[in-house]
């Protein structure tokens, strides 16, 4: 079911529990997005910058938040409802300085607080991205003062799809260059990640479309958008086992969250950038949120992040 008005490329879905609403982001109109389930009430308000790659609320901050802005993350104040005119955001960290045509992609935030978000290379035209040029990220405010940013991984295409297992044993990670789902260990205290190993490969079971944003139920399987194959799949990342797929009125589908009153229902953004003429009149709703209900699963709710100040 359709729940939102479509924008141009929607990604980074992230579901607050306290206010029962979705916040997104509309990568190229670089805005951050909120949408309030109950009502429908759908606001927005333009982010000063090139590109807005992912929105988390700080936690017990009310109306501030951590938004990648181009290859900065920077602290926005915003009271949720629409906004004439860009915010300028607060701008707490940087990074991929020798790299300033990349940008932010995906974030989220770790079960302690902490933010985590990658990089990706330019597009010299869409759909093609120079390979390589991206990272992943953590950073959290230094007991010494400051912030501590740690590169964790490089050499990356698109950073995407990261989420924990509720034992914070594992964390799973995508590179979309890569069409898999991959496995790491993961430290809660020390924020180090290692062993990383695949988990599930898109090429060896046949998955039309590319591994894009994910999330994680309350079983431990992986919900994983597919890029360009209309559709989000259901794994098992323990047993490398293809469980299911829901199929979406939309080709270009980005990154899935949970949410609702009861976690059970799927939230899936998709995208409507670089459609043709022809491509959007077969699917007209390409760039909104669509909900899922009726899976028998639930998640968990959006982490907000620690403060970095
Ligand atoms: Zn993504």
């Amino acid at each position: 079911m359709v729940v939102s008005s479509p924008v141009l490329l929607g990604e980074g879905p992230h579901w607050d529990d306290v206010e029962q609403a979705l916040y997104f982001v509309d990568i190229k109109s670089h805005s951050i997005n909120r949408l309030k389930v109950s009502t429908g009430e759908q606001t927005q308000a333009v982010i000063d910058g090139t590109s807005v790659d992912f929105v988390v609320p700080i936690w017990q901050k009310p109306g501030l938040f951590l938004v990648a802005v181009g290859l900065n993350v920077s602290e926005v104040e915003w009271s949720g409802e629409d906004i004439e005119g860009p915010l300028f955001g607060k701008p707490m960290a940087s990074v991929d300085s020798d790299k300033p045509d990349n940008r932010f992609n995906d974030g989220k935030v770790d079960p302690s607080g902490r933010l985590w978000g990658g990089t990706m290379g330019p597009e010299p035209e869409v759909g093609h991205v120079v390979p390589r040029q991206g990272s992943l990220y953590s950073f959290e405010s230094s007991p010494k003062g400051g912030i501590n940013v740690k590169m964790h991984l490089t050499g990356v295409d698109i950073s995407n799809g990261l989420v924990w297992t509720s034992d914070n044993s594992t964390m799973y990670y995508i590179d979309t260059g890569t069409d898999r789902v991959d496995a790491l260990d993961f430290d809660i205290v020390t924020g180090e990640i290692s062993n990383r190993r695949p988990a599930f490969d898109f090429t060896g079971h046949n998955v039309t479309g590319h591994p894009d944003g994910m999330t994680i139920d309350t079983d431990g399987n992986l919900w994983v958008a597919c890029f360009g194959g209309s559709q989000v799949i259901y794994v098992d990342p323990r047993e490398d086992e293809l469980l299911g797929r829901i199929i979406l009125p939309a080709e270009r589908v980005t990154s899935v969250a949970f949410g609702g009153r009861n976690l059970d229902v799927l939230y899936v953004t998709t995208s409507r950038f670089g459609l043709t003429p022809e491509q959007l009149a077969e699917q007209p709703n390409a760039g909104s949120v669509f909900a899922v209900t009726g899976l028998g699963v639930k998640g968990l709710p959006g982490q907000s992040a620690i403060s970095l100040t």
